[in-house]
């Protein structure tokens, strides 16, 4: 479903991805890994299209990523992004954060789009708080709108860069439990986190990352339990 042939990007002569191959499948879940800095968050922008690669491809569902307004528009359809911060519309309620885009980007008449919205709001356990503005939400339930407001333009592939890193550490389970329910209902998922819980159980893939290359990868078990790249060892230990 997603394909990244020798993939760079430098910012000035900062060269932050040199040369990432990566293939996901439909219905993997793919965590990455890697110390700050290494360009993970970097290779997922270049996934959804908010920045431009240098150099090398990105295909999307068999589309390759091209630097264009309207093929980027088309990309932001299929590709859902998370991030760090929550980044809701402060002036509006959880369910019209949710409904914006598919009114305005799908052109969804507001009876439908509240439908949606609804059931996409009740896919995140957060229906009962529809009419609340984020101010009033916890960071685990701002989260977790913001995973709602993703999934309503019914993506292909979901990114989630570190979605429980801002969070204070009772509520990361309440968001981490909305993303086990995702990758079991079978979506395409790319997660960049440091719960190392979640990747053994979750993830199909671990890929660790050091210094814009794909270092090592394989199964939880492997990368996280008998990493054999030195860099991947030293990384590991440092987390515990
Ligand atoms: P972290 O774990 O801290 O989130 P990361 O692996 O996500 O790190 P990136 O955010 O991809 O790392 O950044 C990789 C490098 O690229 C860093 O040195 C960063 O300072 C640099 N960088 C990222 N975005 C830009 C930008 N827009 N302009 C210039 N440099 C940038
Ligand atoms: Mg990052």
């Amino acid at each position: 479903l997603v394909e990244v042939r020798n993939l760079h990007k430098r910012f000035g002569a900062l060269e932050v991805l040199r040369g990432v191959d990566l293939t996901v499948e439909s219905g993997e879940v793919v965590v990455f890994v890697g110390p700050s800095g290494c360009g993970k968050s970097t290779l997922l922008r270049c996934l959804c299209g908010l920045e431009v690669p240098s150099g090398g491809e990105v295909v999307v569902g068999g589309v390759p990523v091209r630097d264009e307004p309207r093929a980027l528009q088309a990309l932001h359809r299929r590709v859902g992004m998370v991030f760090q911060r929550f980044h809701l519309f402060p002036h509006l309620s959880a369910l019209q954060n949710v409904t914006l885009a598919p009114r305005k980007v799908l052109g969804m008449a507001d009876a439908e789009a509240e439908a949606l919205g609804r059931r996409t709001l009740a896919l995140v356990h957060m229906e009962a708080r529809a009419d609340a503005f984020p101010a009033q939400l916890s960071g685990g339930q701002q989260q977790r709108v913001a995973i709602a407001r993703a999934l309503a333009m019914k993506p292909e592939v979901m990114l989630f860069d570190e979605p429980t890193s801002a969070l204070d550490p009772e509520l990361v389970g309440e968001v981490l439990e909305v993303m086990r329910e995702l990758a079991r209902e079978g979506m395409t998922m790319c997660v960049v986190t440091h719960e190392m819980g979640f990747a053994a159980d979750v993830a199909h893939r671990v890929l660790f990352m050091d210094a814009g290359k794909v270092v090592e990868e394989g199964s939880p078990q492997e990368v996280l339990r008998e990493p054999k790249h030195p860099r991947t060892r030293e990384f590991l230990s440092r987390l515990l």
